[in-house]
């Protein structure tokens, strides 16, 4: 006797996509088989899935809950929106596990910035979770014995800033001979580097030119954040992990077409590296900070040029870029649009809840992708490279119940006020081909028809191990 049976569904397994039931038995996936075939062996609830995609709950593997926001003019910065508020858009758009951060603090151990995080998300996050660790400033030596515990305690990604992003940030950028150090403690303990990769001497040099030229309005932000700093950091950051065996890079918010270069030759070459873009970064352009509240666009480093959007585009479909996220900071319109300036343009973006069905139009339904590839680039390959897999990412018999019903019939046009994010939308008007029916958390039903069951004692905490075959060579 099974508890669920999904039956009918094109179902997007490992192999492929295939008429399919699925079986779910507790929170874990029991059977897979030919429509119908698994119904006659009895289950307390059927859910029929004819004319809907079945797929494993989207992964977003870049969000910032209840992170500061630094406000102009205020010496306290407001938080993002907490993990409970963001986890519940993530699941009525089908994303069943956010990896957030987990920053620390020169001065302290990395076991209190990890506890301290780990605090204010236990029950209270509806979806399952884990962070990446992020570091910052000046590594001390202890702190790289300490890293080295923690990465194999299930946190296997660590983030590393090239830059510090703006003048206003200073402390954020970690210098060469650090990140060398991090990236031999990864590649002894089987980690993985998320890299923020900008030439911080190009970004610097960039601001101090555009304020001497009184050039300092927000629209100009890609002269600043530009694609040559991604071309000279993105190599630079090669070829320091090539020379480390099994260092393997994750390069987070890829934006220009100089990144995408850089991770194909790389790869070429056998350098464990995967990209990563946002969903922002495909469908807006710079063009887009001329509009009317243009902030709205914006994260960091920048949006770019149609020309890197047609190569991100490209990579999508041939090797370079593997996942797809949002860099989500929920925050009001008000904050998101309060900065003018290049250097206070308030980063991160809504989009948790939009993603999945929004990167299903735009790749399945636009551009010719396959299922298979589209669920890559919304779950499976980030558990891959990120270390949850087979866990999750996958629709597999002993994997989570994490499953998904998106359903043609419910396409829809995207407005803020059906969301569940906050106030506003970057996708405001965009038409979705479909939307999620049902969203299901370890076999819990925790959507059904737009109506909410999920408890924020729901999210799980996951632990993560990033396996020897992403790290030794490009492994998808
Ligand atoms: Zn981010």
């Amino acid at each position: 006797m099974f508890d669920i049976v999904i039956s009918g569904g094109t179902t997007v397994l490992a192999s492929g996509p295939e008429l399919a039931d699925i079986a779910i038995v507790g929170e874990r996936i029991a059977a897979i088989g030919a429509p119908g075939s698994l119904v006659d062996i009895g289950a307390r609830r059927v859910i029929d899935a004819a004319e809907q995609i079945v797929i494993p709950g989207g992964i977003d593997p870049h969000v910032h809950c209840s992170w500061p926001i630094p406000m102009p003019g205020q010496p306290q910065p407001q938080l993002s929106g907490p993990p409970a508020q963001v986890s519940r858009a993530a699941l009525h758009g089908g994303t069943t596990t956010l990896l957030d951060f987990a920053m620390w603090t020169p001065g302290e151990r990395l076991g209190a910035a990890i506890e301290r995080r780990q605090k204010e998300w236990a029950g209270a996050c509806h979806c399952d979770y884990g962070f990446h660790i992020m570091l910052q400033g000046k590594i001390p030596p202890e702190i790289l014995v300490e890293l080295a515990e923690v990465v194999a305690d299930g946190h296997a990604s660590v983030k590393i800033f090239t830059t510090d992003i703006t003048p206003s940030r200073r402390g954020r950028m970690i210098q060469f001979g650090d990140i060398w150090e991090i990236l031999k403690v990864l590649a002894r303990v089987g980690g993985i580097a998320a890299i923020h990769a900008e030439d911080n001497d190009i970004v610097m040099h960039m601001y101090e030119k555009l304020f001497r030229e009184e050039r300092t309005s927000f629209e100009h932000m890609a002269e600043v954040h530009n694609t040559l700093s991604e071309d000279l950091s993105f190599n630079r950051v090669i070829r320091l992990a090539a020379s480390v065996e099994r260092a393997a890079l994750y390069m987070m918010h890829t934006s220009a077409a100089t990144g995408v270069r850089a991770i194909a030759e790389a790869r070429a070459r056998g350098v464990p590296i995967y990209g990563e873009t946002l969903h922002q970064y495909l469908l807006y352009s710079a063009e887009d900070y001329k509009r009317s509240g243009g902030q709205m666009y914006h994260t960091y480093p920048s949006l770019k040029f149609r020309e890197d959007h047609e190569a991100l585009w490209a990579a999508t479909r041939h090797g370079a870029i593997q996942a797809i996220a949002t860099d989500e900071i929920c925050c009001p319109l008000k904050v998101k649009l309060q900065g003018r300036r290049i250097d206070d343009v308030t980063g991160g973006n809504a989009g948790v809840e939009p993603r999945v069905s929004l990167i299903y139009t735009e790749t399945v339904g636009k551009r010719g992708h396959s299922l298979s590839e589209f669920v890559g680039l919304i779950s499976t390959n980030a558990a891959r490279i990120l270390g949850l897999y087979p866990r999750k990412g996958v629709l597999a018999v002993g994997s989570d119940a994490d499953l998904v019903l998106l359903d043609p019939r419910k396409a829809r046009m995207l407005k803020a006020g059906d969301l569940h994010e906050t106030d506003y939308t970057p996708w405001e008007g965009r038409s979705v081909a479909v939307w999620p029916s049902m969203t299901l958390l370890r076999g819990k039903v925790v959507v059904e028809d737009d109506t909410f069951y999920g408890q924020e004692s729901d999210g799980q905490f996951i632990k993560r191990k990033v396996l020897d075959e992403i790290r030794s060579r490009p492994a998808l």
